[in-house]
């Protein structure tokens, strides 16, 4: 089917038909029974291999589902800073809406089904690894408890498209496989930026459409379907009520970057066309969970100056609110939006994100101002000993408030065993800077302040410093030198936790009881499993030899992040006789 018929006949709503394109003996690769109940299906308890059949089918886009009208949805979109003009839905096919079993309303997509009016040169297909990391992240994401788009299923085939992943030089060809991802709205900010007539930094052109009428209809769409409380709030359409949703919207992505800080996840494009207009987490491609702490993690290739790095989610999420404000005009008057922008979105944000990581370190009893001080400390902890983000919090729930020295040592040992090697930590402090070079630009930059400017802030200048610092003590490190200079600074910020949790101790009158609440918090709160890139890509290297366990075997963790399995459990005792027999004396 070429590009034009997929515009050809228009859809009875006006909108662009985009019918998916057949695919070649689908097979489903895996499924989130949790995601498919929401639409009312579940896993027939007898037949399930025809089932499964019958599912490739429908969730390749090979059979068409009763009632469901594909189209593909217009938009545009910021793409790393500047408008990109029109995007729209390139390979992923919306098919309609489903009301679920307990009455809710789901959009329903196919991601990877083929060409529509909006693919521009590339294809509309997705492939069996970028599928199944969205498949799995989305479900991880749900899990853990921050809101996100679903994955129903993961659907791969015989059908075949070229991507530019090179083994040996030459370009491999890869499964085209299909996602079915659920939500309660796909409409994006960028879903706003349609109406935006140029953009005045490169000239690019939004499509043409009627802004104003479209505009007023969109937003009241958005705001009484999936804002009823404000639209019942104002029963009207006034720019109080248009306020009203832009405060409520500003306040939830302030919320989900905070949860997005708190687990370690980058996302990775943060482009206005993938911020949801309702507060999901939305469109996973080159995203990443940190293993080692390291605020500046960048985990797309592609982001050349680090726009989208771990500790730039915030203001630019904030940025993307800015763009939509802009998008919103007149129904909104910037005046407004901004002075909402500016007195909620910082409040919101570090409101969130404090009181989560009062709970990843099991203080549940007092808010105290130093608390927040205490945090950066255990980062800076982290990032200097290279220590991993999800193991280390993990760990902190088995640490005694008690002062017991043999404990202590024991605990230290479990936590420094979760921190980098010097070869690891070399890389993570590496300068980017000579330091000649720098020396000789900051001489230059005491005479010349234009100078100072463009190697940026003093902060920045202070920080590469500090980075050579490090770097230089690094360099003289062996293994065991680093071991003890790991547990002098765990020790330093265990001593002032400990003193926090002493606090919380004095506040009660059972301290029992305080424990065993302050575990359950810390338990329900630190992730034992997150996506990993390695394990993505187990799943993904078993998956494309043919073998789909790896893939539900990892759903099945993910499905309970904060438990530890049985299975491994098993296994690390099996580990822990295995060595007590090995180590006794014959
Ligand atoms: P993303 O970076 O995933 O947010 O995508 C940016 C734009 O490219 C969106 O308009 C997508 O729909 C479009 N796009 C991404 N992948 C494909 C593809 N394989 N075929 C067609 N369009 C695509
Ligand atoms: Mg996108
Ligand atoms: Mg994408």
């Amino acid at each position: 089917r070429t590009r034009n018929s997929a515009s050809a006949s228009p859809h009875p709503t006006g909108l662009p038909r985009a019918p998916a394109c057949p695919l070649q003996s689908p097979r489903l690769v895996a499924m989130s029974l949790p995601a498919l109940a929401l639409l009312g299906l579940e896993a027939p308890a007898a037949e399930r291999e025809a089932a499964e059949a019958e599912a490739a089918q429908y969730f390749s886009g090979n059979r068409l589902l009763a009632g469901s009208e594909p189209a593909a949805h217009c938009y545009c979109g910021h793409q790393f800073g500047s408008f990109a003009g029109q995007l729209g839905d390139g390979a992923a096919m919306y098919l309609g809406e489903v009301l679920g079993p307990r009455g809710e309303r789901w959009e329903i997509q196919l991601k990877g089904a083929g060409l529509t009016p909006f693919s521009r040169q590339a294809d509309g297909r997705k492939v069996l690894r970028s599928s199944i990391r969205e498949f799995l992240c989305s479900e991880a994401m749900f899990h853990l408890g921050i809101p996100t788009t679903r994955a129903g299923t993961c659907v791969t085939s015989d059908s075949k498209v070229v991507r530019d992943v090179f083994y040996d030089g030459n370009p491999k060809s890869e499964r085209c496989t299909v996602v079915l991802r659920i939500a309660s709205t796909f409409i994006r900010f960028g879903s706003f930026e349609i109406f935006k007539p140029t953009d005045e930094y490169t000239g690019r052109k939004g499509p043409s459409v009627n802004r104003n009428d479209i505009r007023i209809q969109m937003l009241d769409y958005v705001i009484s379907t999936f804002y009823p409380e404000i639209q019942e709030a104002y029963s009207d359409n006034s720019i109080q009520r248009n306020a009203a949703f832009f405060k409520e919207i500003t306040k939830r992505t302030a919320r989900l970057v905070a949860e997005w800080q708190c687990v370690g996840f980058c996302h990775g494009v943060l482009n206005t066309d993938n911020m949801s207009i309702v507060g999901l987490t939305i469109d996973y491609g080159p995203f990443g969970f940190m293993d080692r702490y390291d605020p500046e993690h960048i985990c797309n290739g592609s982001d050349n100056t680090g726009r989208y790095a771990y500790n730039k989610q915030p203001e630019i999420c904030k940025w993307n609110l800015g763009k939509l404000a802009e998008a919103l005009v007149p129904e909104l008057p910037l005046e407004i939006s901004e002075l909402i922008l500016e007195e909620e979105y910082d409040a919101e944000f570090e409101k969130h994100y404090l009181q989560k990581m009062r709970k990843k370190l099991g203080l549940i009893q007092l808010e105290l101002e130093e608390d927040s001080k205490l945090v950066s400390e255990l980062l800076e902890t982290m990032h200097l000993t290279g220590g991993d983000f999800t193991n280390i919090f993990y760990l902190l729930s088995s640490f005694s408030v008690g002062s017991d020295p043999s404990k202590l040592e024991d605990f230290l040992e479990d936590l420094t065993s979760q921190c980098a090697s010097v070869e690891e930590l070399k890389v993570a402090f590496k300068p980017q800077m000579d330091p000649r070079q720098l020396s000789m630009m900051l001489m230059l930059a005491q005479s010349n302040p234009q100078l100072f400017a463009l190697i940026g802030t003093k902060a920045n200048i202070n920080k590469e410093l500090e980075r050579i610092e490090q770097f230089s003590k690094l360099q003289q490190l062996t293994a065991a030198d680093l071991l003890s200079r790991n547990k002098r600074h765990w020790k330093e910020w265990l001593e002032k936790y400990r003193v926090r949790l002493q606090k919380e101790i004095e506040s009660v009158s059972d301290a029992d009881a305080w424990n065993t609440d302050r575990v359950k918090v810390m338990n329900s709160n630190n992730p034992k499993y997150i996506l990993r890139n390695y394990i993505a890509q187990n799943a993904i290297e078993a998956a494309e030899n043919g073998d789909f366990s790896e893939v539900r075997n990892v759903l099945k963790l993910l499905e309970n992040p904060f438990q530890e399995a049985e299975c491994f459990r098993e296994v690390k005792e099996d580990v822990e006789e295995e060595g007590a027999t090995a180590t006794a004396p014959a």
